[in-house]
């Protein structure tokens, strides 16, 4: 579902009642469209913002394990200091981490096979770690730390170079992944 930056009614998710971890690429070009969409769910000053070459891609990759024990060591601070109970994941298109990590076929055109490919390839990183977020959460309750502390929404999200945002629905299964 498209979700124009400015038009908050048409936002199909739930807003966030507390504050929000955003973890978001590091491309230059939508630096700026990143706020005004954060805005829209009327979350100014209330996020944390991590910020990795290629989004969830670049928390999972294997060319730099470290980058996945840094994002969750973050995690765990935001959560235990600014009471996070929603992570939001912005992928965008054209990313160039996608194309260093994946290699040529992290390369994507504009025909709509293209843009389709694309956006199942978000899709799927984006919610493999929001998995492992999941279970990250699981675990903490499991070792006695409070349950409502750990309660986290995540929510992943396709930026195009607009600016404009897909909000890549989460019904709770792998079934599109
Ligand atoms: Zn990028």
């Amino acid at each position: 579902m498209e979700i124009h930056r400015q038009a908050s009614g048409y936002r199909p998710y739930p807003p966030p009642r507390k504050n929000v971890l955003l973890l978001s690429c590091m491309d230059l070009r939508l630096i700026d469209d990143i706020v005004p969409f954060m805005e829209g769910d009327n979350l100014t000053n209330r996020y944390d913002q991590l910020v990795f070459a290629g989004a969830a891609l670049g928390v999972i990759q294997k060319d730099h394990d470290s980058w996945y024990d840094v994002f969750f060591q973050h995690l765990d601070i935001a959560v235990k200091l600014h009471d996070i109970h929603d992570v939001y994941i912005m992928e965008h298109r054209n990313c160039g981490a996608y194309a260093k990590f994946l290699g040529k076929k992290g390369n994507y055109g504009d025909t709509q096979r293209e843009l389709n490919r694309e956006e199942n390839d978000h899709r799927k990183y984006a919610f493999l770690l929001r998995d492992k977020i999941r279970a990250h959460c699981a675990k903490k309750i499991n070792e006695g730390e409070d349950e409502e502390l750990w309660s986290v929404n995540i929510r992943c999200f396709l930026m195009d170079l607009r600016g404009s945002v897909l909000w890549l629905k989460d019904d709770g299964s792998d079934a599109d992944v």
